[in-house]
């Protein structure tokens, strides 16, 4: 199809959810996409942290075309072969136990809500219900993820919200300790570093404080790492940055390596108050869906794990090329942040003219929360790619 057919029908036949921007990829490899006329763009978006090893990573494709030839789809009625696989890979990397199996990040928190009310009722008996996150936080747009979230934007004409939520300031801990009653709270659920929120990094010891505010009131810990899981930090997940483990996290985006997965995480304590009956999804864990995402984790591990070094590695040059921003552009460009290839620069302005600008010159950035630039290329980009992509950002903020 030509881009303005595809424009056109898109009007007339999508709902419409979303401000797209005027480009249709239709094919992709590394940290480059193609447009519908092959114009070649570098991706510093990468399906909003979903293509942690960049498009059709070779591994990844092998994976889904053999699956596909001999399986792709069978009822969790059975045993699931990849599904076992892939949660052991998930277990023997992480603090977790047992795992279930979703299909997407709002669902997997779903889940984690659903399993966290459950342990409590099962633990302490009724009224130990609430759940307190943070404000400018992002968990979805299901009804329990959406309530979770605390932005008022998303809840706007949708409410009433599911009730039992309590959102307090992301990083501070005063708050959070007053928030949080032993007799009301059964969980605490945040993210490890705000991303839709504009890539808010808490302060180095929020976390340890958050454990132990948990602790001495017997409310678990829920990490949404739907987007920061996967190598995106450098670590496999970023909890490990913290010193600190949750009693339950939620995977996503980058799990699949592109294909639609999300996972609930939990300890065996806390995993035994799912009984057979009470939390189900019917593509849950697929023998397809699984097949990728063995081949993702997998290939994020191998060789003593060189593409986690790859990321911090990649994540420290890309930070200092954006703290070059800042010097260059005083009074536009005000800060940088960011653990590994989750990156932001923002702006004194609102960064949608910027995007646009970018796209023009073969680079795809995204903007969040209204003038925060944020960057989430493949953990497997490299420095010419990351020099290229600041450069074309640089010629761009020079003409604004
Ligand atoms: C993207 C995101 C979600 C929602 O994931 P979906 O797959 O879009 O439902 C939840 N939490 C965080 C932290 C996210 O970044």
């Amino acid at each position: 199809m030509e881009m303005d057919k595809i424009l056109e029908e898109s009007a007339r036949y999508l709902m419409d959810t979303y401000g797209r921007l005027p480009v249709a990829p239709r094919k992709g490899r590394g940290v480059r996409v193609w447009g519908a006329d092959d114009r070649e763009y570098i991706d510093f978006v990468g399906g909003i942290a979903v293509n942690v090893l960049g498009h059709c990573h070779p591994k990844v494709v092998v994976a889904i075309q053999k699956q596909a030839q001999r399986l792709i789809h069978i009822s969790n009625l059975y045993f699931i072969e990849n599904q076992v696989k892939l949660a052991r890979l998930l277990v023997e990397h992480s603090f977790a136990d047992k795992v279930f199996f979703c299909n997407s990040g709002a669902e997997a928190n779903e889940g984690a809500i659903k399993l966290a009310r459950k342990y409590a009722r099962g633990a302490y008996g009724e009224g130990k219900y609430e759940i307190v996150t943070a404000l400018n936080s992002f968990h979805g747009r299901t009804y329990g993820a959406l309530s979770a979230t605390g932005q008022s934007k998303f809840h706007a004409g949708f409410e009433p919200m599911l009730p039992g939520f309590i959102h307090v300031p992301f990083g501070d801990v005063e708050a959070l300790k007053k928030a949080v009653s032993p007799k009301k709270t059964c969980a605490v659920l945040l993210e490890p570093i705000q991303a839709e929120g504009g890539v808010r990094v808490p302060p180095p010891d929020y976390f340890r404080h958050v454990r132990e505010i948990c602790d001495t009131s017997g409310a678990l810990l829920i990490l949404d790492e739907v987007q920061t899981g996967m190598g995106r930090t450098g670590e496999l997940f970023a909890y490990k940055h913290f010193g600190i483990k949750p009693d339950i996290m939620t995977l996503a985006k980058g799990l699949g390596g592109g294909v639609p997965i999300g996972a609930v995480l939990g300890t065996g304590k806390v995993a035994r108050a799912f009984t057979p009956g009470t939390h189900a999804a019917t593509f849950g864990g697929n023998p397809l869906v699984c097949a990728a995402a063995i081949a993702t984790i997998q290939t994020i591990l191998e060789d003593n794990q060189y593409l986690l070094e790859n990321c911090k590695r990649m994540g420290a040059h890309l930070s200092k090329r954006l703290s070059e921003l800042i010097n260059a552009f005083p009074g536009l460009a005000l800060g940088a942040r960011g653990i590994g290839l989750l990156q932001a620069l923002e702006l004194s302005r609102p960064c949608a003219a910027v995007v646009r600008a970018c796209i023009e010159n073969g680079l795809l950035i995204n903007c969040t929360a209204d003038n925060v630039l944020r960057f989430m290329p493949p953990i497997t980009v490299q420095e010419p790619d990351i020099d290229q992509a600041v450069s074309i950002l640089s010629e761009v903020l020079k003409k604004l």
